[in-house]
């Protein structure tokens, strides 16, 4: 894939860019080991000074890097502000918080007497240089939560962004070295996903962690094994929200249509698969559709816009796929299904609720990435349990009931990484974030994030 900027909304290339050499890639690696050798002895105080600052400079930066993103991939220009404020947030909240969460830990003295030990301490100390693979839903957020806590830690970072976010992949580099921090410490590379195996098995990489797709998320794990170095990998879902006879259901089918159509439906912990009881199903389907029905699909910058484009072509035509294979196979689409005739340039689709979905169906198993949602009627939680796990995703999922039974049997059986109850997933950098099954391995964000790239180490003093 070209390394560019092409405007979803319009198709038009905006800008190319040429890939690093080797040469080039040669002396991105020695910065990043030159500048972990020194960034790994820096001291908490330091590094939350750098991150305060790089927080500060995001902010004032808020509305052009919206922009940016939102021409680059086409989400909502609200969405992008709101997605820029997230990302400060998140690096004040690991630069307050880092220290407290890599404390040394003290283990049971009947332990350590016991092990022969006068002392012994558990230190969080940094692995090294992280490659970091990431997608373009979120360019800026999929980015800050891996490098905030990455740098907290003391390691350094290598950014292999998607092709198609090379711009918001640069304000990034930018960003970090305008903070303060030392060339090295946070870099972008702006290669093909081809150049990905040699660096990765350069010795000078400790660790990778990828977002994205399965295969992408193979590939890398793979290479990483080969050279068993730790990874992280945060893939696809397609997780469900299940609607139970004591929900609210004039929120849960206003919750709905967010969870679903956010980003332009393009988001791994999006609500995709609706699985609702038969006593509410009528209720809730012609609730949801309605709204559904009524979104305003439009040019990404227009403030009134609720659902822009797909960020590519490819992303719409493989989206069109699954719905075309539904209906055929007998699927209803309540509303939309095709191309919005209005937009006749850009990759626009419009938001699509289809019922009647059966397992021969590629959308029953398959991630659908944008605007669509499959409806499902089930008979009781049972029902709801089995078919919310009948995917080979696990990343989270949703689910609405009052009722304090119901919430106990399907926090303990719905496999996910997450399960939010009367309200929808949404990442935030207190809790851990990721999934089970298909949808990965590892968590990002709190303390468990920023602990999966540490070396672990036992102090043993005899
Ligand atoms: P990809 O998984 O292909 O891209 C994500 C990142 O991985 C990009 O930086 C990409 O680089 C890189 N990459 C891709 N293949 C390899 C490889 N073999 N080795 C190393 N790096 C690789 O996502 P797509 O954009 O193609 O989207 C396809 C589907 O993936 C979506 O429809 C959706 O289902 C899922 N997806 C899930 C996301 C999530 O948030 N979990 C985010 C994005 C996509 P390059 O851009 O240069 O190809």
């Amino acid at each position: 894939m070209a390394i560019a900027t092409v405007n979803p909304a319009t198709g038009e290339t905006l800008k190319t860019f040429d890939a690093l050499n080797a040469g080039e890639i040669e002396d991105h690696l020695v910065r990043a080991d030159q500048a972990f050798q020194e960034h790994r002895r820096t001291s908490f105080a330091h590094r939350r000074a750098l991150l305060h600052k790089a927080a500060e400079l995001l902010d004032g930066d808020q509305d052009d890097i919206a922009r940016t993103m939102t021409t680059e991939m086409g989400k909502p220009l609200a969405q992008a502000r709101a997605e820029a404020a997230k990302c400060a947030k998140t690096m004040r909240w690991y630069a307050d918080h880092a220290e407290e969460l890599l404390a040394d830990e003290h283990p049971d003295p009947a332990d350590v007497r016991d092990s022969g030990a006068a002392r012994a301490v558990v230190r969080y100390r940094p692995l090294g240089t992280v490659l970091a693979v990431m997608p373009w839903n979120f360019p800026l957020w999929q980015v800050v939560r891996f490098a905030a806590p990455a740098l907290m830690a003391g390691n350094t970072g290598l950014l292999k962004h998607a092709s198609n976010v090379p711009q918001t992949a640069l304000y990034l580099e930018e960003l970090f070295r305008r903070a303060g921090y030392p060339e090295g410490c946070f870099q972008t590379l702006l290669i093909g996903s081809g150049a990905v195996e040699d660096i990765l098995r350069d010795p000078r990489i400790a660790a990778a962690t990828l977002t994205g797709s399965e295969p992408a998320g193979r590939a890398v794990a793979s290479v990483a094994g080969d050279e068993v170095k730790k990874t992280v990998l945060e893939l696809g879902g397609s997780d469900p929200f299940i609607v139970l006879p004591s929900a609210d259901l004039d929120k849960a089918a206003r919750v709905a249509v967010t969870a679903r159509v956010q980003n332009n439906g393009q988001s791994c912990i999006a609500a995709k698969r609706f699985l609702v009881h038969d006593d509410i199903y009528d209720a809730f389907a012609r609730r949801f559709t309605d709204r559904m029905a009524a979104l305003t699909v439009g040019d990404p910058m227009d403030e009134g816009t609720d659902v822009g484009p797909l960020a590519s072509e490819q992303g719409r035509s493989d989206l069109e796929e699954l719905v075309d294979d539904a209906v055929h196979k007998g699927a209803t689409a309540l509303c939309g299904g095709r191309r919005p005739a209005q937009h006749p340039a850009g990759w626009f689709y419009e938001p699509t609720v289809l019922s009647d979905i059966t397992p021969g169906m590629r959308i029953h198993y398959e991630e659908a990435f944008g605007p669509v949602a499959t409806l499902y009627r089930v008979a009781d939680v049972d029902e709801a349990v089995r078919i919310a796990n009948d995917t080979p995703f696990g990343l989270s999922s949703n689910a609405w009931t009052r009722d304090p039974d119901e919430q106990a049997r399907l926090a303990r059986d719905v496999q996910a990484g997450g399960v939010f109850f009367n309200g929808m997933t949404a990442s935030h950098p207190g809790l851990p974030f990721g999934g089970a099954k298909r949808s990965g391995y590892g968590r990002e964000l709190s303390g468990h994030g920023i602990r999966e790239f540490c070396n672990m180490t036992t102090l043993w003093y005899g």
